[in-house]
């Protein structure tokens, strides 16, 4: 079986585990900022908080900027359901945005402008695959909005200014992303005062930490915010660590196999069409293909995954989902709605070979 994506994991993160279990400490210890240091240095900025997950990482972005309820915020319908939750669990209103269009599968300016009412007050942006949006374009358009400006960072660690022109961002370590902690996340912003407020609300707006209370540095604690419990434990820190150092390597690695599927579908199979430019700023967390127009998309992964190779889609558009559908029963977003119709996503990994790529797209050129 060809999988769609496969965490790679070894003898170190064993060890890791291992050394957290020996050591006695479980969560919010000192693996935990050293995960965060090391994550803030790959990514030029002064510092990280780790959370247990991206959802719960967008949740205090929003929380932390003040957004709240009679707000609304500007986010693409082409996204995993979580990046709009997260606008809900604060009590604003999401407002979708169509996305460019079927080459660059991002939320679209132009129609951002348009639905940018006076109630906005951020937008949300999402790497998708792991291809950088435009950052300065947007840090440009939220600024000429009076707009808070938010990355859903899931697919793109460690690339580009990723995390450095927002006000804040949000990482995810799901099992099937570029690094994972199994399930974990981390946040930057762009003050410090609201990573301070970040950090502060992932532990139940608490005061101290549990580690200072623990060594006697403190002995009681105030409450002067609504927080949550969205700590990482040390766990998963450890294993952050481990994996935090290979992952520019990974990401150098699913680039070449990206390019490689590039190369072998413009030679062979022209028809399918793959998003974004082979020079484009990714950490490739994806591989999406657009499937000619015609096509049953569902036959297809069907001979796929009998053929051995698993497939996927992302995403199906968030606006048609039931509970969504509920809430904005008349919405139309044409570009989105025939990218999704079409995408399929392929397998990509760092543990793929050359010759699984060539396979591939072979099969799908067969069953075309
Ligand atoms: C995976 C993902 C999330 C959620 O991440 P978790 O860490 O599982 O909460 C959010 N947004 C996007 C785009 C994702 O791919």
């Amino acid at each position: 079986m060809i999988s769609l994506a496969d965490p790679v994991l070894g003898e170190d993160e064993k060890e890791a585990l291992c050394s957290v279990i020996a050591g006695g400490w479980l969560t919010m210890g000192e693996r935990v900022a050293a995960f965060e240091r090391a994550f803030a240095e790959l990514h030029g900025v002064e510092a990280a908080a780790a959370v247990n997950s991206c959802t719960a990482g967008l949740h205090l972005c929003l929380a932390a900027l003040g957004i709240g309820a009679g707000d609304e915020v500007l986010v693409p319908s082409l996204t995993f359901v979580a990046t709009v939750n997260a606008i809900l669990y604060v009590g604003a209103e999401p407002v979708f945005v169509d996305i460019e269009g079927l080459g660059v599968p991002h939320i679209s300016p132009a129609d951002a402008e348009a639905r940018c009412g006076p109630r906005a007050r951020a937008v949300i942006v999402m790497h998708y695959g792991g291809y950088l949006v435009d950052l300065p374009e947007w840090r440009s358009f939220a600024d000429a909005h009076g707009l808070k400006l938010i990355e859903d960072a899931a697919h793109a660690p460690a690339v580009g200014e990723v995390g450095r022109l927002s006000d804040a961002s949000a990482f995810s370590f799901f099992t099937n992303k570029n690094m994972t902690t199994a399930e974990g996340g981390m946040v930057l912003a762009g003050q410090s005062s609201v990573l301070e407020t970040m950090r502060g609300m992932r532990s139940h707006g608490m005061s101290t930490g549990t580690l200072d209370r623990h060594r006697g540095h403190a002995f009681s604690y105030d409450v002067g915010m609504l927080g949550f419990n969205y700590r990482m434990d040390e766990l998963r820190a450890a294993m952050g660590t481990v994996q935090l150092a290979r992952l520019p390597e990974w990401n150098a690695r699913r680039r070449e196999l990206s390019s490689l599927y590039r190369r072998l579908f413009s030679e062979r199979l022209p028809r399918v069409c793959v998003p974004f430019a082979d020079e484009h700023k990714t950490s490739a967390h994806l591989m999406p293909v657009l499937l000619p127009e015609g096509i049953d998309r569902g036959r297809v992964m069907a001979r796929m995954r009998d053929a051995g190779i698993q497939t996927s889609i992302h995403y199906p558009p968030v606006h048609r989902f039931s509970f969504y559908r509920r809430r904005f029963p008349d919405l139309s977003l044409p570009n989105t709605e025939n990218f999704c119709s079409r995408e399929l996503t392929l397998p990509l990994h760092p543990s793929l070979s050359a010759e699984n790529v060539d396979s591939v797209v072979e099969a799908l050129g067969k069953l075309l």
